[in-house]
């Protein structure tokens, strides 16, 4: 649960420092994507049974759940990749397209588009709010806000460019922060870079870093090398050595 407020908080956050400083979005719009991005951040977790997206909604959204979770092929499966995002995203851009599908004698109003994008957005509004724990005592006050909020972004079209490109974001930001709570993967993924650093360039790294005298990255750039080839790195040390002590021969 408190996960799930994490992953809120940091995708609303990386959605509000995009909008205001790289996008110069209006309040309105930068506020609406804010709330989608935040829901998002929690979106991927619909294949699990008991996660704050999953009730956000009670029974419709565990239903919705328990079919995720058998589509996805289970927790942190399909829905944490990148193209679980993409498909997070695209569901959006479809109900934006079906925006002018109607349903025969109904009101011309009611758009099959318009009522998916409406539930789509009310449980991302509702999952939000719930992992943020804004009214959180109150399910049905929780329920009739987000429903009303997605209601009257569905109906007006309001941020509708914008919709995908925050819930792409939101689940991207969700799957970063799960890649680097999951046990030990922030670590494999450090020593493997170091592992997988050809020797050298390493070799090259120390030079440039001798002749700029900067020692601190000379120790640093062996350090890796000593890992990835222990006889190179030894060779260089040595080489190192014997260019000191040439230097203090001189010197005296
Ligand atoms: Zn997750």
């Amino acid at each position: 649960m408190c996960l799930g407020r994490t992953h809120a908080l940091s995708a609303g956050a990386a959605y509000a420092a995009l909008g205001e400083f790289v996008f110069h979005q209006r309040p309105a719009v930068l506020l609406a994507g804010t709330a989608i991005a935040c829901g998002a951040g929690v979106l991927p977790d619909m294949d699990t049974v008991g996660s704050t997206v999953a009730r956000s909604f009670g029974a419709a959204t565990e239903c919705i759940a328990y079919g995720v979770r058998a589509i996805s092929g289970g927790h942190r499966e399909g829905t944490h990749t990148g193209v679980g995002d993409a498909v997070c995203a695209g569901l959006a851009v479809l109900a934006i397209a079906l925006e002018g599908v109607h349903f025969r004698a109904w009101h011309h109003e009611l758009s099959a588009g318009r009522i998916v994008l409406g539930a789509y957005l009310a449980i991302l509004f509702g999952a939000g709010m719930m992992a943020l724990r804004i009214l959180h005592r109150g399910n049905g006050r929780r329920y009739l806000l987000a429903a009303a909020a997605a209601g009257a972004m569905a109906w007006t079209g309001f941020d509708a460019g914008g919709i995908a490109w925050a819930i792409l974001l939101g689940t991207a930001v969700h799957c970063f922060g799960d890649m680097l709570t999951k046990h030990g993967v922030a670590w494999h993924l450090v020593t493997t870079v170091a592992t997988e650093w050809n020797p050298e360039v390493l070799t090259r790294i120390i030079h440039e870093a001798m002749k700029a005298r900067d020692f601190p990255a000379v120790v640093a750039a062996l350090k890796v090398l000593a890992v990835t080839d222990p006889v190179q790195a030894q060779a260089v040390y040595d080489t190192i050595e014997i260019g000191l002590q040439i230097a203090a021969d001189v010197g005296e």
